[in-house]
């Protein structure tokens, strides 16, 4: 339910003199036009200025929307592992690998093969008995030692 606005009604507007979206009320109204509003905050009174449109608004949102889609796609840690893998890869050799062992010990760079997860290249020796492993499509926290 839409009250029709009158003067002295409150509505929510931004004050030109604190510069923030504040409480106001109606002063003056041209027909059905907001013209003049007292802020509640400084009480000084200014010319209403009306509020973007809806359309514009949600413009502005789609365009922000968009901008933090692509920061979070860049962020997707994923997709940097991905990345890394794809860089490593052409300097891998899978004869080289050693198969994977939940009893042995590794050491950072150490190509591996493990029977579910593939190839994958030692980046991290974590104490006291784990390894950060880049594989293929992930990283994995493996047991060692
Ligand atoms: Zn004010």
């Amino acid at each position: 339910m839409n009250r029709p606005l009158s003067a002295g009604s409150l509505i929510v507007t931004k004050c030109t003199r604190c510069r923030a979206e504040l409480n106001h009320t109606i002063v003056a109204m041209v027909g059905d036009k907001i013209v003049r509003v007292e802020c509640d905050t400084c009480h000084g009174t200014h010319a209403y200025h009306a509020p973007k449109t809806v359309k514009e608004a949600a413009a502005a949102k789609t365009g922000q929307t968009k901008v933090a889609a692509a920061r979070k796609a860049k962020a997707d840690p994923d997709e940097a592992d991905r990345e890394e893998w794809a860089s490593l890869q052409s300097g891998m050799d899978p004869d080289k690998a050693v198969r994977y062992d939940m009893n042995a010990t590794y050491r950072v760079n150490t190509l591996l093969i493990h029977s579910h997860f593939g190839l994958g290249i030692v980046k991290a020796v974590l104490p006291p008995n784990k390894i950060a492993v880049l594989f293929q499509d992930s990283k994995k926290l493996l047991r060692c030692g």
